[in-house]
């Protein structure tokens, strides 16, 4: 996390049902949904939650009956689509990949003309690190008329990302992945069509989660419950410092530049990735030793 970001704690902050937030909420939201390359107004919400939730609300809200949901399932998180669209007895099929397999579009031909309406994919499956083509996936959904639902956690401020561009009909990002902010908060963007189907979906088995109350309140700034406020003080305070930097382009290669110095010292350490993932677990394992013992002599 940045210094700065963490600084923003010490502030203080004011009570979030006022006009002094409200502007705080709208202005940043703006300001992000111009990241993320939505430009519709009032399309952006957030919660008070991380990323699973808002995967889970998808789910919920955005996923009918009439639908039938294909999943790129390459990874732990794809796994996760899979199991929250069984959980909620949605209708889908998944592309399962093999560890080290790469997405091509031969993957898809089998579910071409198959009456598919929406495709679920973490652009960037965290798991395997394995980043998809969006380009691909995209062409694809236009092809067969589905609908583009991306869980953009591990790829929003870290690869290129635009909603427009790509036509994605929804994106989920989280406070704690790109954004280096604490965890706690999710946001979902939509396309104008998506926002459509939303309003037109029937009785939701969530009421916490039901995106119509976030989409009412979000032009005047405001959630239907709490939010959490230091995290929206720390989003404002990263947003001045990507544009400080000189907006998005500029941040995604001064990542690139951190994630190239990082894999070229691995490589001349010969620290393979995964003998880093080994000697991280060893790390974990030394603490938790170190806490039972703690524990064991009551220190
Ligand atoms: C981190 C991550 C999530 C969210 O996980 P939470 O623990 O619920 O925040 C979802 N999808 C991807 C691709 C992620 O990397």
């Amino acid at each position: 996390m940045y210094q700065s970001t963490k600084e923003v704690r010490l502030n203080g902050f004011v009570h979030f049902r006022t006009d002094e937030f409200s502007e705080i909420v709208k202005n940043s939201l703006s300001r992000l949904s111009k990241l993320l390359g939505n430009s519709k107004p009032n399309s952006l919400i957030y919660l008070a939650a991380s990323g699973t939730a808002a995967m889970e609300a998808t789910v919920e809200n955005c996923v009918s009956e009439n639908d039938k949901v294909l999943v790129i399932n390459g990874g732990a998180f794809g796994k996760r689509f899979c199991e929250l669209l069984n959980y909620h007895n949605k209708n889908y099929n998944s592309v399962n990949l093999n560890w080290n397999e790469t997405l091509t579009y031969e993957h898809l031909k089998p579910f071409e003309n198959q009456n598919y309406t929406m495709l679920f994919v973490n652009l960037h499956e965290t798991q395997t690190g394995q980043l998809y083509d969006v380009k691909m996936l995209s062409d694809f959904c236009k092809k067969n008329n589905m609908m583009f639902v991306v869980d953009a956690i591990s790829t929003f401020l870290a690869d290129d990302y635009d909603m427009e561009k790509f036509e994605i009909d929804l994106t989920i990002i989280s406070s704690q992945k790109g954004l280096c902010l604490s965890p706690g908060m999710s946001f979902v963007s939509f396309s104008k069509r998506m926002l459509e189907k939303i309003e037109n979906m029937p009785l939701l088995q969530t009421k916490y989660f039901d995106f119509k109350d976030y989409l009412k309140n979000i032009p005047r700034g405001q959630t239907p419950y709490t939010p959490p406020v230091l995290v929206m003080y720390e989003l404002e305070d990263m947003l001045n410092l990507i544009d400080k930097e000189g907006g998005k382009d500029a941040r995604l290669k001064a990542v690139k530049a951190k994630c190239d110095y990082f894999r070229r010292k691995a490589k001349e350490n010969n620290i393979g990735l995964l003998s880093i993932i080994h000697y991280q677990m060893r790390l974990l394992h030394c603490i938790l030793m170190m806490l039972m013992l703690m524990k064991l002599y009551r220190f």
